[in-house]
């Protein structure tokens, strides 16, 4: 297996392989960049197929927190780390606190938080061993759940979209929400009701499903059929890479935009619903309210004001991104990406300077 050959390799300032043998602890930490300030992004636990599949994950996830972070004009990095979920029974306090320990060896250039497969309770674990980690349930300036602050940046990026798209506002809007159970789906419903757009949800929980239809008036519909429908705006909160081959030609829609990470199943795919006249709203760009929520710990005053005035940047610069890439007849996601890599090496060489 190749780390400084491997496709998804840029120029990773460190990668450390922690393991141990006691608790069965096999995880990799990704600190992509520190150019802008420590390295961010949350801690995946999974049970990934091989080490080279986990690998693959940890160096994607955290140039992804790097582009996420600038583009949020956050005084962060960007960074990620997954765990091999061991096989069988393991004794999770001892693993976190094995993790924790790996944490604190990189002496603050990494700060974790929870993600997929990991807890709040987890990452009070972890505060035992090290005080790099944040998105705690406790504490002085704790943050509490980032969803409510993404499903309002992800609202503000549908609502942003849809004035380009030549809507006045949300009235009437046909919107589809896949995950519309989850944290972030269910905050973002509540949003898109209010501003008058006619939902159509769908989900694996169909008992909760049921009753957010009936709150909120939306039409359910299945699991599949979401990619189907005859609407404005498709909004995926679910699950990643569901703009793929499968599912691109089914799309009817005028915006793609939505709270999920990695949406494109490949780079490529933001050029194709280009060329379909579809408005893709860069994933990593308006689903930053979390991290941006979890800054607010970091930085130990919580503010709500100054979430506010970021959440406003979070606009403008999506209006820039769709700006240029109608300008330069380009997809959304390759302009994001080039605005994010360009921020980075300017205060690579800023810090130099
Ligand atoms: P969640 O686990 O609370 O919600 C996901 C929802 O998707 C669940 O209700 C689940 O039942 C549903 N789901 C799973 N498979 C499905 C399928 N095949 N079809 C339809 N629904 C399905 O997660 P969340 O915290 O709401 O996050 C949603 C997405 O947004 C994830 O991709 C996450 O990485 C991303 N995101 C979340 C935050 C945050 O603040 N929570 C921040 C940034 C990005």
């Amino acid at each position: 297996m190749s780390v400084f050959e491997h496709p998804s390799f840029d120029n990773h300032e460190k990668v450390l392989f922690a393991t141990d043998e006691k608790t069965g602890l096999k995880a990799i930490i990704g600190v992509h960049s520190t150019v802008r300030g420590p390295a961010v992004g949350g801690c995946r636990m999974w049970r990934y197929e091989d080490s080279a599949a986990a690998l693959n994950d940890v160096l994607r996830l955290s140039q992804g927190m790097s582009y996420k972070n600038v583009m949020a004009d956050l005084p962060i990095g960007g960074g990620k780390s997954v765990i091999m979920k061991p096989d069988g029974d393991f004794d999770r306090e001892e693993l976190f606190l094995a993790f924790g320990r790996a944490i604190e060896a990189l002496n603050g250039n990494y700060i974790t938080a929870e993600d997929v497969g990991v807890s709040p309770a987890d990452m009070m674990t972890v505060r035992k061993e090290t005080r790099w980690v944040t998105g705690l349930p406790e504490g002085k300036a704790a943050s509490g759940d980032p969803s409510p602050v993404t499903a309002e940046g992800v609202f503000r990026g549908i609502r942003a979209c849809v004035k380009r798209a030549g809507m006045s506002d949300l009235q009437g809007v046909r919107i589809a929400v896949q995950g519309a159970c989850g944290h972030v789906g269910h905050y973002l419903i509540g949003h898109l009701a209010k501003a008058g757009a006619e939902l159509v949800i769908t989900d694996i929980n169909e008992p909760k499903l049921k009753e957010i239809a009936e709150e909120f008036g939306a039409k359910i519909v299945d699991k599949d059929a979401i990619y189907d429908q005859d609407v404005d705006v498709f909004a995926p909160c679910a699950l990643g890479a569901i703009i793929n081959p499968e599912t691109i030609d089914r799309l009817k829609v005028k915006i793609v935009a939505g709270a999920a990470n990695n949406q494109l199943a490949t780079r490529d795919m933001g050029g194709q619903l280009q060329q379909r006249g579809i408005l893709y709203a860069p994933d990593y760009v308006i689903n930053a309210g979390g991290i941006i929520n979890v800054m607010g710990e970091i930085q130990g005053d919580f503010d709500p004001a100054w979430v506010q005035g970021k959440l406003d940047g979070l606009e403008k610069t999506l209006g820039e991104i769709l700006d240029r890439a109608e300008s330069e007849g380009r997809p959304s996601n390759v302009i994001a990406d080039e605005m994010a890599r360009a921020r980075i090496e300017e205060a690579r060489v800023s810090k130099a300077a």
